[in-house]
């Protein structure tokens, strides 16, 4: 049956008569149905991906693509008058992540199953997801992220297993999402949830009974954990993420006719971050009560799992209480305790590799690290600082267990999906070879001296920016000029990645234009982030950000030189709509502190300039791409972590001896700021800055501000700029996650 015709079975009536939302569910049945068809992907082993996070965006458009028949759906709409954009529109994007680490989990569903791999994702089914970010007051407020209402891509499986929490029985539900590879094949991303999650118990925002088990379960990604009874809650949804994926594994296992026995012939399992940790013992426990040794468990479980540390950050290390493992999870913790005892004989009670400290805490990170047979870090810079400086004690005894993954992006979603404009003019360059192979890209460098194809790419870029621009006015309100410098910085907030030094920056060009000193072209400044609920200082920076969008974007002289905008409620979807309309990639976080990134290789593969430190996988861009396309500011990693052994640095030294970072920290305070903004939150920040800056914002703003200057200068040339978009694009094949996803299955999986 055609295309055309199988759509209108589903439809039930003629396109130009249907509204956009039974055009919507209409192509989600027939989206849920092709995919049905598909053949599920088989290979000898099977790779397991456990994760708190799957920030897998909208599906709709991609799952057209994947399917290939985007385009004639495309051409089917339009004959109608119909923009699938508006099509597109009508989905509710899933809000099952966070930032990066769940992208980046999402992207590697997408290349295991392009790559012809069997591989599942397993992990909850959170019915509001992490929160929905409003501003009011230009402050921060969290709402329920209802995205389950309306048709969706789930299907119920009528699947259940029994979980025990705290010695009562739960009885799971599994939901399935389709993962689409581009070859028309696909596996499955499992989400696990309790019927009785209640979402009426969610008052005032985002509180509820943290004690209620079967009632919140389920309801939020990374509760609020800052008091005893949000910390149980975390617990009770790592144990019931893992006690259902190893009753899934052992069941599909059994199913194949495997033996548990040599389980590690035909399963891996990726713990992503450490929370899914209790896998290990969890898997233990069930291969034990089939009547295994512990010693030989452990062994099988070590063999199969393999960690992914995201982070050097010490709060982002989970240590969880014994006393709270044992009310939670009391099946586990002789199990915990004999790995615990287990590392302590081999390595004669050294207390840097006890996975119980001294204050009876259980570190989930060094368990994995004992019973795992592969730890990586996410880029090379990451890694290195992982062997030789947070993890050294592990590399000094597992060295062989160590090994660089660096992070990628799946180009089908942040270049054919949202920019289909390049990806159809990069086809007709240099074919369409680079769908598969992504180091095809450099061939694009063919053309570096082509006048018109730069010109091409440029004309591209603006109608990029036309259409940020739309959704900018449309969704914030704010005017901006597609013909201005896009300059974006579109992140999770937090200190570390220091958007608070790029809204000094604005304060520095504000204050510049205010004397006379306008730029050569206007320049749009974008900000994109939520702050985690109870981060009061990364809630600050919203504020500020918000109240300088408002001072400037209302100040007649400034105005038509600089705006600032800050999107409400930054996600996928948001980042699809602007990484492609950015000229200059902001990538500023203190050196050693970003694991990698995955938004610096969205913005490089659309064609922006990295404006960034030497971290994380910036440094490797750099050394893609060469220094004239690049601008790299700021103190290394060495000189940062030097500088924090030392206790060497002091950011009043830095604000008292000079007279411009005075003044533009001063500002915040300042009369203009003052009759905006709530004068308690930015005295707050000014404070923060001049005597603590923990992530060295002063450290680096000079030196920030100096290159920043340089980068909008060169700008000017533009027959120079389009050469360094050219060569971005051009070099970020290496940044496709079917690259990273090969290197993980030849080194850690070994698929088929
Ligand atoms: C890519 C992406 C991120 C990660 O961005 P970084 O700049 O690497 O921190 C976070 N959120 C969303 C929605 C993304 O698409």
């Amino acid at each position: 049956m055609s295309l055309e015709n199988e759509f209108a079975e589903y439809l039930k009536k003629p396109l130009s008569n249907a509204s956009a939302s039974e055009i919507y569910e209409a192509m989600v049945d027939l989206v849920k149905a092709r995919s049905a068809a598909l053949p599920k992907i088989r290979s000898n082993k099977k790779v397991y991906y456990i994760s708190a996070e799957f920030l897998v965006g909208k599906q709709l458009g991609k799952n057209l693509i994947n399917l290939g028949i985007y385009d004639e759906m495309n051409r089917l709409l339009s004959a109608n008058g119909i923009r699938m954009e508006d099509i597109e529109k009508e989905e509710k994007e899933p809000s099952l992540g966070n930032g990066g680490l769940g992208r980046l989990a999402a992207c590697f569903l997408d290349s295991i199953a392009t790559l012809d791999l069997e591989g599942d994702g397993v992990g909850l089914n959170y019915h509001f997801g992490l929160f929905k970010q409003q501003f009011r007051d230009r402050k921060q407020y969290e709402v329920p992220d209802e995205w389950l209402s309306g048709k969706n891509m789930l299907r119920d499986t009528g699947v259940h297993f029994e979980v025990s929490l705290a010695g009562k029985t739960y009885e799971s539900r599994m939901y399935d999402l389709d993962v689409i590879g581009y070859h028309g094949n696909r596996n499955t991303l499992h989400l696990f949830d309790l019927d009785t999650v209640d979402e009426s118990i969610v008052h005032d925002g985002i509180a509820f009974d943290k004690t209620d088990i079967a009632k919140n379960l389920t309801l939020f990604l990374y509760p609020d954990d800052s008091d005893k009874n949000g910390q149980l809650l975390r617990i009770y949804q790592q144990y019931f993420m893992v006690a259902n994926a190893a009753q899934l594994i052992l069941k599909e296992e059994k199913e194949k006719g495997h033996d548990i026995r040599h389980l590690d012939r035909y399963v891996a399992i990726q713990i992503n971050d450490t929370h899914p940790s209790l896998i290990i013992p969890e898997l233990m426990r069930l291969l034990i009560n089939e009547g295994i040794t512990l010693k030989h468990a452990a062994d099988i479980v070590s063999n199969v799992c393999a960690y992914t540390n995201h982070t050097i950050l010490a709060e982002a290390l989970e240590k969880w209480p014994l006393s709270y493992l044992m009310q939670v999870v009391p099946q586990l913790i002789p199990i915990i305790e004999g790995l615990d005892y287990a590392a302590y004989c081999a390595f004669n009670g050294n207390p840097d590799l006890a996975i119980i400290d001294d204050q009876n805490r259980v570190h989930m990170a060094k368990m994995d690290m004992h019973f795992s047979h592969s730890i990586n870090g996410v880029a090379a810079l990451h890694t290195e600082i992982l062997k030789h400086q947070e993890l050294k004690p592990f590399y000094n005894v597992y060295a062989s267990k160590f090994n660089n993954k660096t992070n990628g992006i799946t180009f089908r979603r942040f270049l054919m999906h949202s920019n289909p404009e390049l990806s159809d003019y990069i086809d007709h360059l240099i074919g369409e070879g680079w769908k598969s192979d992504a180091n095809h890209l450099e061939e694009l460098l063919r053309y570096y001296n082509d006048e018109n194809v730069l010109d091409h790419l440029v004309e591209i870029k603006y109608h990029n920016k036309q259409r940020a621009a739309r959704l900018i006015k449309e969704r914030e309100g704010i005017e901006v000029d597609p013909n201005s410098i896009f300059d974006v910085q579109i992140k999770r907030m937090h200190e570390y990645k220091r958007q608070q030094m790029n809204a000094l920056w604005v304060i520095y060009k504000y204050l510049m234009i205010k004397r006379g000193q306008k730029p050569m072209t206007p320049i749009t400044v974008i900000f994109g982030g939520k702050a985690a609920p109870a981060y009061t200082m990364a809630k600050n920076i919203i504020h500020l950000i918000l109240c300088l969008q408002e001072l400037i974007n209302n100040d007649p002289d400034v105005a038509p030189w600089l705006k600032v905008v800050m999107l409400t409620n930054y996600n996928v979807h948001k980042a699809e709509a602007v990484v492609p309309a950015c000229d200059i990639s902001e990538q500023i976080s203190l050196a050693s502190k970003e694991a990698s990134g995955t938004g610096n290789m969205k913005f490089m593969l659309n064609g922006a300039v990295t404006l960034g430190t030497a971290d994380g996988a910036n440094v490797e861009i750099r050394n893609l791409v060469g220094m004239d396309n690049i601008y790299i500011f700021g103190k290394t990693s060495d000189e940062v972590i030097g500088l924090y052994n030392s206790h060497g640095y002091h950011s009043a030294d830095f604000y008292y001896r000079s007279a411009s970072i005075h003044e533009i920290v001063d500002f915040l305070t300042g009369p203009e700021l003052s009759a905006i903004g709530d004068v308690n939150m930015l005295g707050e920040l000014r404070e923060n800055l001049i005597n603590k800056d923990w992530f060295m914002t002063l450290l680096d703003i000079e030196s920030y501000c100096a290159v920043k200057e340089t980068a909008l200068y060169d700008y000017e040339n533009r027959a120079w700029w389009k050469r360094k978009s050219l060569v971005n694009t051009a070099k970020a094949g290496f940044f496709s996650s079917d690259r990273t996803i090969r290197e993980y299955n030849w080194d850690i999986w070994n698929l088929k």
